[in-house]
């Protein structure tokens, strides 16, 4: 038996705490594994390109089909993923897998765009430029099919490197998008310094398109304003006809919603293009 030192740190139990720590620990462990044991899964979400197009365009989206808790969204384990540093090895494989069913499309006839996601922290990993065009020539696949969608906070945080990055990323020939247009900092004073192709307006503006008249003010200087920097806009969370017919009459080149589709796995989306009347693109101005 040995007497307590008086001096010693105890930790106070606090089971809130406790439970919590334990619970992210367990979280990082089964995360861990969950690319080793291809538990994660990419669901691809079409949109609707207000203009006569014959390319598809998809947003890649990461699934976690977790052997017990089930299907887990990505707010539940991205953010998670962003600050435990483990998101890099996610992006790396969802970044190959996106390259590889792209280039498996091509191969197939088919002329598909893909877009994924690169955290704020992915956008500072100096060797991102190398690994991406690395993925582009196992797989065979072209970088103009590719854009990476890329929020505005990792330029905010650390301009110098994320600009360099993201002007290394152009050089391969993708696109760049920047996601969620108007939730971070947004100045487009910020959006002129970045090498972007694309604008994807947040769907908090866009949900209430034909109700807050405050909203259309800020979604059609922004799709004027975009087309004046020679960007294309896409605006995300269409969930209405009206959002959509209205969107097209502001001038907006793509939607992407639920009205258009949910995330579909990849046997469903052949589904969706043979009977979704959204999959035949500029079908609103051919039909009106
Ligand atoms: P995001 O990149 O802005 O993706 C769009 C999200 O909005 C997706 O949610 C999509 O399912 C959802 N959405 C699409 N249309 C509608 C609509 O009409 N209404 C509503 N209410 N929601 C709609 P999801 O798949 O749950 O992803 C959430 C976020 O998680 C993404 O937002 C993105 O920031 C992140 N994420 C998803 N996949 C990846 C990934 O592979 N890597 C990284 N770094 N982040 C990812
Ligand atoms: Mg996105
Ligand atoms: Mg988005
Ligand atoms: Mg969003």
């Amino acid at each position: 038996y040995k007497a307590k030192r008086h001096n010693a740190t105890v930790e106070v139990y606090d089971p809130t705490h406790h439970q919590r720590n334990a619970a992210r620990l367990s979280l990082l462990t089964e995360l861990r594994q969950a690319v080793e044991r291809d538990e994660l899964v990419l669901y691809y979400q079409p949109k609707y390109a207000f203009k006569p197009d014959k390319a598809l365009h998809l947003e890649a989206l990461v699934r976690w089909v977790h052997p017990q808790r089930g299907f887990v969204p990505p707010m539940e384990f991205i953010p998670f993923a962003e600050q435990t540093g483990y998101i890099k090895a996610i992006t790396q494989w969802v970044m190959n897998r996106a390259i590889q069913q792209c280039a498996e499309w091509q191969r197939a006839g088919r002329e598909i765009h893909v877009g994924l996601n690169i955290s704020a922290r992915d956008l500072l990993q100096p060797d991102l430029p190398e690994t991406f065009v690395r993925m582009l020539e196992a797989h065979a696949c072209e970088a103009r099919l590719i854009t990476l969608e890329i929020t505005e906070s990792a330029v905010v945080d650390d301009p110098r490197n994320a600009l360099a990055n993201l002007e290394r990323l152009r050089a391969t020939g993708c696109s760049l998008s920047i996601d969620d247009y108007g939730t971070g900092y947004s100045s487009l004073s910020y959006v002129r310094q970045m090498p972007v192709h694309e604008l994807k307006i947040d769907r908090s503006f866009v949900m209430n398109l034909t109700t807050h008249p405050g909203d259309e003010i800020i979604v059609r200087s922004t799709i004027e304003l975009a087309h004046d920097m020679g960007l294309t806009v896409t605006a995300e969370g269409v969930e209405t006809e009206d959002i959509l017919l209205r969107l097209g009459e502001l001038g907006c080149d793509l939607a992407q919603g639920y009205l258009v589709s949910r995330p579909l796995a990849v046997a469903d989306l052949d589904v969706w293009m043979a009977n979704s009347p959204w999959a035949r693109s500029g079908s609103i101005s051919s039909s009106a």
